[in-house]
């Protein structure tokens, strides 16, 4: 287990980390999702040993981590630009690390052999021992990087944006891997992403990031369901957030009296999940607010509706083909959009869930 306390990191008086604390487990795949310049590389440096933290202590294992340099921490980490040798071989490139580690460098030309032939299986790369890394693709690179990191066995491996420079086809692919590689090797992955789908999909937990604060740790769907705060619910793309003000019997947003199923009187924000919205073609059950249908996309599995909001912004609807049959909407039209008021969520002045929401829990 690796335990953060306190954590803080700045840079000329800039916050890059502040007050972080956080438990990583044994064997599980953490993903930390943030947005661009949240602080996510600086706390993997941190944890790497690559920089120093201004205050805060980092343990692995019950033990200290402070003034212990990077190469005896017994950790991995494969950086955002693959630092590969491109005019050596991919055995060669794996096994560097191996032959060249400060502690214990591995010299038996036959151990290094078997242990890089198992992690090349492992990383699907058996075969291209001799190829040169500069003739690979991008995926395979990927993996060679992977592979020179897991070879020398760390407890804990940390990735910064592993997915990122790879297309989409690509990075599906790959993410089922990393989860397949982790779980045969059993180590903790601590996966860096700024995309929400990758680290909802790949995480035991997620943890969200911003502006150098942990926002909230929680299973993925937890993180879906109940972001405990405006700001996260805004990173996972997944929420209409509507601005207004709770009264006893609705949130009052834009001339509309939305639907809840509680007292909202703390309320300065209302939320309701893309995939939650209902499309009237027919009658209206009056539940929601009639807008401007703008445009379709079309993603594979499901659809999103762009709808034009009461007070100018962007409405979006998603259905998942699974469901049912796409409908068919005309531009510039208005039709009524509704939701279930049990699936709300309420959020107050200061961004927070509150704990009173629609589902009738108890009030905060
Ligand atoms: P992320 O990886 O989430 O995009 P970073 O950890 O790279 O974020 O950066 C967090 C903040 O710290 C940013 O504001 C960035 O500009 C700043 N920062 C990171 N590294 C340095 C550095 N070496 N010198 C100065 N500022 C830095
Ligand atoms: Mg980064």
């Amino acid at each position: 287990m690796m335990e953060l306390r306190g954590l803080e990191k700045s840079y000329e008086g800039n916050p890059a980390i502040q007050n972080l604390s956080l438990s990583v487990m044994d064997n599980e795949y953490l993903t930390l999702l943030g947005p661009s310049g949240s602080g996510k590389s600086t706390l993997l440096r941190l944890i790497a040993g690559l920089e120093q933290p201004d205050d805060g202590s980092i343990q692995l294992e019950g033990e200290d981590l402070d003034g212990r340099p990077a190469y005896m921490r017994n950790l991995g980490f494969v950086q955002q630009k693959y630092a590969l040798f491109p005019h050596m071989s991919v055995f060669d490139n794996v096994a560097f690390g191996l032959r060249y580690r400060q502690e214990d460098p591995l010299q038996d030309a036959s151990e290094v052999h078997d242990r890089v032939s198992r992690i090349l299986e492992l990383v699907g790369l058996l075969g291209y021992e001799e190829r040169m890394v500069g003739q690979l693709s991008g995926g395979q690179k990927q993996r060679v990087s992977l592979a020179r990191t897991l070879v020398c066995e760390p407890k804990i491996c940390l990735l910064d944006e592993p997915l990122g420079a790879l297309d989409a086809n690509l990075r599906e692919r790959m993410a089922i891997e990393l989860r397949r590689i982790r779980a045969a090797l059993k180590v903790t992955f601590l996966h860096v992403t700024g995309n929400e789908t990758e680290a909802l999909a790949m995480g035991d937990r997620v943890v969200v990031l911003d502006k150098g604060r942990i926002c909230q740790v929680a299973a993925p769907e937890e993180v879906f369901s109940a972001p405990t705060s405006i700001d996260v619910a805004k990173f996972l793309n997944a929420y209409n957030l509507f601005p207004g003000r709770g009264e006893l019997d609705g949130f009052a947003y834009s001339g509309h009296l939305l639907p809840i199923k509680c007292d909202a009187r703390q309320a300065h924000f209302y939320g309701i999940r893309y995939d939650h919205i209902r499309i009237i073609t027919g009658n209206d059950d009056g539940a929601g607010f009639k807008a401007k249908f703008l445009a379709s996309e079309f993603e594979g599995a499901r659809i999103k509706y762009l709808f034009e909001r009461p007070d100018g912004g962007v409405f979006e609807a998603e259905m998942h083909l699974g469901e049912g049959d796409p409908i068919t909407l005309t531009p510039n039209e208005f039709y009524e959009v509704s939701w279930d008021p049990k699936e709300v969520l309420l959020f107050d002045t200061s961004g927070e869930l509150l704990k009173s929401n629609a589902r009738g829990e108890v009030a905060k």
